[in-house]
């Protein structure tokens, strides 16, 4: 294919020809107008009789698009579990004897650690300079009395959040402790098969990894038989993604158009969202921007100084999967796409994208981790509650720790946002429930929740071009090729 900014003028009316990520992109704008564009018809033809919500999910046009979209998202999630395990498994059977085995995995957790530790520490900045929460009369925005009634809809779904965190509370025993053992408490999996049923990552590496490592103490005979049946999987797993990547742009599109017209309905739609119009509109500005530096600024100049390797071209080898992280929202559903990318576009050897993108996809959530300190802080400046530096210490240490435990799908820090307002909470005491405040979040959830999927999924993939770098290979030194 050729690239957009080369063709000449008769390919640039031929977008099928154009780069994948163009195509993408093009899915992506056309998804957003297109979004916007139903949201404002169905607006438009809504009665007191028949609101807005009711008339946009019995659309027909809304209807295609969401079934167009959940396909896509079904297809991309039916390759993960072949291509995560067959990748492991054949990467750790091929390095588990080499000398730099070990090295490889601290190098990618320390990695993973300290550019989350950044994350987390950009987001407190700039929550505490902008004060995204505080409004200018100095009165708290956020009465613990008038918050129930601020929108029963948006109660309902943060009270069925407030029982799924619950439910594991009680089982862990209601400490902050223990809610981080129960994290420790989920890579021991008692049933593979239940694991990959409930796409529990976590697990289903653990196990991928002890598998691959037996493997490769199997005599020669026996070692040459399974690991021409796991490249056989992990090579028709490729085929799949390529197949499923034709179809992103569309795909792309129609998730945009479904999620955000009922978006922007719903946003239309409660007339009290007005008062905390200003307060949210910082908020968002100051998750966006910390996100922003972070991705642009931080981890681009990681791959400058310490990978060695030019930042653009770095986002443009990675374009497809972080185009496909933010309309998809889950991290999960993007780790075939990565690993396509970082293989295929940025030339990293599978043996380090196998390991290092399916475990940061489980574990290393640089956006969430942000997002999680900046939503929890903005919540306690809208009730007004003055927090001190060990506080606000405790809260960067559970954004980190739960960041870990939170799964790669849509809106999934919100129930890990819930564990850090009760811990917070049960600091200042008196009877303080700052979760009441989490409805809030939940208005402006799909599109910030887009932005820091992307920053998540972009830290996988800065860290497998670091690691390659570091071991030796010469990631992005080629032209990128679809
Ligand atoms: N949607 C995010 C992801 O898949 C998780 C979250 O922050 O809700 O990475």
């Amino acid at each position: 294919m050729t690239d957009i900014a080369t063709v000449g003028s008769s390919s640039l009316w031929k977008p099928w020809t154009w780069k994948l990520h163009w195509q993408i992109l093009l899915g992506l704008l056309f998804g957003v107008l297109g979004g916007w564009a139903l949201a404002s018809y169905i607006q438009s033809r809504a009665t007191e009789t028949l609101p807005a919500a009711k008339l946009l999910v019995e659309h027909p046009l809304w209807q295609l698009a969401q079934t167009i979209g959940d396909m896509f998202l079904a297809a991309l999630k039916m390759i993960v579990i072949p291509l995560v395990l067959s990748s492991i498994i054949l990467s750790i059977a091929s390095i588990a004897g080499r000398s730099g085995f070990a090295r490889m995995g601290i190098r990618t957790l320390v990695f993973y650690a300290l550019t989350g530790i950044v994350a987390i520490l950009i987001g407190i900045v700039l929550v505490n300079t902008i004060r995204p929460g505080v409004s200018s009369t100095g009165k708290p925005l956020l009465q613990m009395e008038g918050i129930e009634s601020f929108s029963s809809s948006f109660n309902v779904e943060s009270e069925k959040l407030k029982k799924s965190a619950a439910i594991d509370a009680e089982k862990a025993g209601d400490t902050l402790f223990t809610r981080v053992l129960a994290v420790f408490e989920q890579l021991i999996p008692s049933n593979i098969f239940k694991s990959m049923v409930d796409l529990d990552l976590l697990g289903i590496i653990v196990w991928a990894i002890l598998f691959g490592f037996f493997t490769n103490r199997l005599t020669p005979e026996l070692l040459t038989i399974q690991k021409g049946f796991w490249q056989g999987i992990y090579e028709i797993s490729l085929g799949m993604t390529e197949l499923v990547l034709r179809f992103a742009p569309i795909g792309v599109m129609m998730l945009l158009i479904a999620s955000l017209s009922d978006n922007f309905v719903k946003l239309s739609g409660d007339n009290r969202i007005g008062e905390f119009g200003t307060a949210l509109t910082y908020f968002a500005f100051t998750v966006v921007c910390a996100l922003a530096i972070h991705a642009f600024g931080v981890m681009s100049f990681i791959m400058y100084a310490f990978a060695k390797v030019n930042p653009i071209r770095n986002l443009q080898a990675f374009a497809p999967a972080l185009l496909t992280a933010f309309s998809t929202a889950s991290s999960n559903a993007t780790i075939s796409v990565n690993m396509e990318c970082a293989e295929k576009r940025a030339r990293v050897s599978n043996d380090i994208a196998s390991f290092v993108i399916p475990l940061g996809a489980t574990v290393n959530m640089n956006g969430t981790a942000l997002y999680e300190c900046v939503a929890a802080l903005f919540i306690v400046q809208l009730f007004g509650f003055p927090l001190d530096v060990s506080q606000q210490f405790m809260v960067v240490l559970i954004s980190l720790l739960t960041s870990v435990g939170v799964a790669g799908v849509p809106s999934a820090s919100l129930v890990a946002i819930l564990i850090i307002l009760d811990s917070v909470s049960k600091q200042i005491g008196g009877g303080v429930d700052l979760a009441k405040g989490l409805p809030i979040l939940l208005i402006l959830d799909r599109p910030l929740d887009m932005c820091r999927t992307a920053v998540n999924v972009f830290g996988d993939a800065c860290g497998a071009v670091y690691v390659a770098k570091m071991e030796g290979e010469d990631p992005l030194s080629q032209p990128i090729v679809d």
